[in-house]
């Protein structure tokens, strides 16, 4: 099945990833080719293809997101200063079809400098 992507064959236990956090409605895992000392990747059980595909459906789910990226990022010890980045198009650098929230941290930050 060529449309499920990586993220849903690491939450099915096919493909190993370092887990960080995981509940009913994400996983947390660490980004197999870190930008920054912490970069994490949130992301929701629900295979929403690009943010741009999410419906008012997913609303609470967003929000919920939102608020468990607050939370893994002081887990992390970056809750002080973090970045959260979602790519959304190919062309904005999404290689992975199932939405997902980059958490990077531990790095310091520079006015301009995006962190990718
Ligand atoms: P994006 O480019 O925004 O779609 O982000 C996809 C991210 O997934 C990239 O930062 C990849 O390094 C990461 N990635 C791809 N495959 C894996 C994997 N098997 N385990 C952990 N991270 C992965």
């Amino acid at each position: 099945m060529t449309d499920v992507s990586i993220f849903t064959r690491i939450m099915q236990g096919e493909i190993p990833a370092d887990i960080v956090y995981q509940d009913d409605d994400c996983i947390c895992i660490n980004d197999i080719a870190p930008k920054a000392p912490v970069h994490v990747l949130l992301i929701p059980r629900t295979p929403i293809t690009r943010l741009v595909d999410a419906t008012a459906e997913d609303q609470a789910l967003l929000g919920r997101l939102m608020l468990r990226a607050g939370e893994i990022a002081k887990q992390l010890g970056i809750g002080d200063a973090f970045r959260l980045i979602v790519n959304n198009g190919e062309q904005a650098g999404q290689t992975v079809f199932h939405l997902h929230l980059h958490i990077l941290g531990d790095k310091r930050f520079t006015e301009g400098n995006l962190g990718f």
